[in-house]
């Protein structure tokens, strides 16, 4: 009993530690803020009274440690903290976003609703994670902090991960790196977005991230001398410019690093921008451009630019924002090195992001490209996809595109997504624009619908009243806004098929005595295998299904009898995967497996990989390897149909694999790595492809092998064949 008083004693000591910090990074001058904030912390206090989170704690740490992210690592406000504070409440109390309105007024009531995850739909689970990334978009039209907000949880969430499961660490891992992230990165919050990057890989692939991760902490002492070498001429001479400045050596992240190492297939020791210079100078806004290339011609005094990678984000920013100059100078050791220069106000914006620039924007009146894009998820926001997970899906082309500027007839210039065609250019314009467009003049150039447009383009829309959007049009646009445009065509004349379509068959019930019953709707679509009504309605208006087909159906007693032991009966799919699941923690897989499944081809998993099973619509059971970057979509988009699988011990199959591998060209070296695979390993080839070209080669295999192990064996031997500079599995 005693002990029970203590740990709360000393929880309590935690949270009003926890609270004072928040307080004092807050800095809140208005007395009204902090009645406010003190009041929402009561609220929160309250309502998560007696609760604690997966590792123990108290469950109030939860949203103190977002409100303390919002405010030291994104610069928001007042208003924000008391979001932070209470963005769990209507969660997991009786109180409603009315009460919030009636107690906080109604902006925070909005922001808090934007937060609260909708509840579990239960015709379609895959989507719900979808469906609530679409709720906090959806939000953020009226407000942006929604996201910000919404970012500062994820990143507490995932700095505490690890007391989760580990199918949740990963299916949570998976959906930072699918959205998260890259919106971070969109918003420009680099620091936020380089940290979840991090940690989801940390979850996703522990070893490879330790491994990095210790290797920079070995070399850090020579990158520390080098830099201290590197700038002390630029030192000396930025002091007698009397500048004020700051020097900080850059460490790319450990995700950065690994992306790198994967794309261009190289070691980490290979990776020649591991860091970055950074000079930061304390300038006048009036004298930012100025003062920037000053530093610059004062680089190139001492070392060598490469003329192709001169960056310059000042006079151009980018769309997140982003502000600097970059340039790549050699050094005397003879290594590339990348300086940033840039000013304190461009170099918080690069960090935190949205909300320092919105601190900045009063002394610096031109609209942004970050605001513009902003008024574009805005646009796109007006016209909301049914279905969620396309909408994600397209949302998140969007996040990464870069962007080319065309002009219209008139001269007036547009943004859109590198790689859009006329068609994009056309809905950018205008919706009905885009329904009836048959083509363009390109720099006065005809051109066909399909065309892609480069920077400088001018477009002259051509349109014709009979035209109108098909499925294909939908490969051809690049733009969130076309495409859903071209969707919602496509729906709405689906609909009036299918409202075509139940007429005719209304009134062929009528003709043949046939009840319009739910009963008689339910094994229609169990003969026509299909899923809804509307499914139905649509097949008959489009002629797909002929009524003739019906007419032969017995009918006695206003039902049609079909022998419902034929009718496949209508499973839901949360029924599926029950039962596929079973009561077994995973799915076993190998030879001696009763399941019926198959290996993705996307990633051929082999035995000994990480592996989870992801359930398809009619039952099927596919195996993809945990890190394959299909799996990351599917789990964040369909985490519910994953299950955990792992491989029978007592498999003897072969299974395909490939390996990459290159280096020097020289007589003989094919005829010696084929010998090594027949005749010492024992391991049936399926095929060999080399390709050289100036003294090099680039090879890939094929090869039937038992598990990994026996993968590994033969990638060890093969590796040490003379003039091989690198090989590695297909991923
Ligand atoms: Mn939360």
């Amino acid at each position: 009993m005693k002990l029970a008083v203590e740990v709360e004693d000393s929880d309590e000591k935690l949270i009003v530690r926890e609270y004072r910090r928040l307080l004092r990074s807050a800095k809140m001058s208005d007395n009204k803020d902090r009645v406010q904030v003190r009041k929402a912390f009561d609220i929160a206090m309250e309502a998560h009274k007696g609760v604690r989170r997966k590792s123990g704690e108290p469950y109030i740490l939860h949203p103190l440690a977002v409100a303390q992210i919002c405010v030291d690592e994104i610069g928001l406000g007042p208003t924000s903290i008391v979001c932070a504070l209470l963005h769990d409440v209507v969660e997991d109390s009786s109180m409603t976003i009315q009460d919030m309105e009636d107690l906080f007024g109604e902006k925070v009531a909005r922001i808090i609703d934007g937060l609260t995850k909708v509840e579990n739909l239960f015709d379609q689970p895959e989507s719900v994670q979808a469906e609530n990334f679409r709720k906090v978009l959806l939000t953020m039209a009226d407000d942006v902090r929604v996201i910000l907000i919404k970012l500062a949880d994820r990143l507490h969430n995932m700095r505490t991960l690890g007391s989760m499961r580990k199918d949740k660490q990963l299916k949570i891992a998976a959906e930072t790196l699918y959205i998260y992230a890259p919106l971070a990165h969109r918003l420009g919050l680099y620091n936020i977005k380089s940290e979840l990057e991090d940690l989801s890989l940390s979850f996703k692939a522990p070893t490879v991230y330790e491994e990095i991760e210790r290797k920079l902490k070995k070399t850090q002492a020579v990158r520390t001398r080098f830099v201290n070498r590197f700038t002390s001429p630029i030192k000396r001479e930025l002091d007698n410019l009397g500048l004020a400045y700051e020097i900080k050596g850059r460490t790319k992240s450990v995700h950065s690093i690994y992306t790198k190492m994967r794309n261009k297939n190289i070691p980490f020791e290979e990776v020649y921008d591991v860091f970055a210079i950074r000079i930061i100078i304390d300038t006048d806004f009036d004298n930012e451009k100025n003062s920037c290339w000053k530093v610059y011609s004062l680089i190139t005094d001492f070392y060598q630019p490469n003329p192709d990678r001169l960056r310059d984000w000042i006079s151009t920013p980018k769309a997140n924002g982003y502000e600097s100059l970059h340039t790549t100078v050699m050094s005397p050791t003879g290594k590339w090195v990348e300086v940033q220069i840039r000013t304190k106000r461009m170099d918080e914006i690069a960090e935190k992001g949205y909300a320092a620039h919105w601190k900045y924007k009063e002394k610096n009146q031109q609209v942004s490209s970050l605001d513009s894009w902003v008024n574009r998820i805005r646009e796109l926001l007006e016209n909301p996809e049914t279905n969620a997970v396309d909408f994600v899906d397209d949302f998140k082309l969007n996040l990464f595109a870069k962007e080319i500027f065309v002009f219209t007839p008139t001269g007036d210039i547009r943004s859109l997504p590198q790689k859009s065609t006329v068609i994009d250019f056309a809905y950018e314009i205008h919706s009905q624009l885009g329904n009836r467009c048959v083509g363009a003049k390109v720099n006065n150039r005809l051109v066909p619908v399909t065309y892609v447009l480069q920077s400088g383009d001018q477009v002259e829309i051509i349109t014709s009243k009979g035209q109108s959007p098909s499925e294909e049009w939908l490969s051809t646009a690049v733009s969130a806004k076309a495409k859903s445009a071209i969707k919602n065509y496509l729906r709405s004349e689906r609909k009036s098929v299918a409202e075509e379509g139940e007429k005719k068959l209304l009134e062929l019930f009528m003709e043949l005595g046939i009840q319009d019953h739910l009963e008689n709707f339910r094994i229609l679509k169990g003969i026509f295998k299909l899923d809804s009504k509307a499914d139905l309605f649509y097949k008959v208006g489009s002629g797909d299904i002929a009524l003739d087909t019906v007419k032969s159906l017995r009918v006695s007693k206003g039902k049609i009898s079909y022998k419902t032991s034929k009718v496949n009966p209508l499973r839901t799919l949360e029924d599926i995967v029950e039962a596929t699941r079973g009561k077994k923690d995973a799915l076993v897989i190998g030879k001696q497996s009763k399941l019926k499944y198959q290996l993705a081809t996307c990633c051929n998993p082999i035995p000994g990989d990480d592996v989870l099973g992801f359930i398809t619509k009619d039952g099927s059971i596919f195996i993809h390897r945990v890190n394959c970057p299909n799996t990351i979509r599917i789990m964040s988009n369909y985490g519910y149909r994953v299950v955990k699988a792992k491989w029978d011990d007592r498999e003897s199959l072969t299974f395909l694999a490939g390996l990459k591998l290159n280096g020097f060209d020289r007589q003989g070296i094919v005829n010696q790595i084929t010998q090594i695979i027949s005749d010492e390993m024992n391991v049936t080839m399926k095929s060999i492809s080399f390709e050289s070209h100036d003294g090099l080669f680039d090879g890939t295999i094929m090869v039937y092998v038992n598990d990994t192990q026996h993968l590994k064996n033969l990638r060890d031997k093969i590796s040490k064949v003379q003039g091989i500079m690198a090989i590695h599995r297909i991923e």
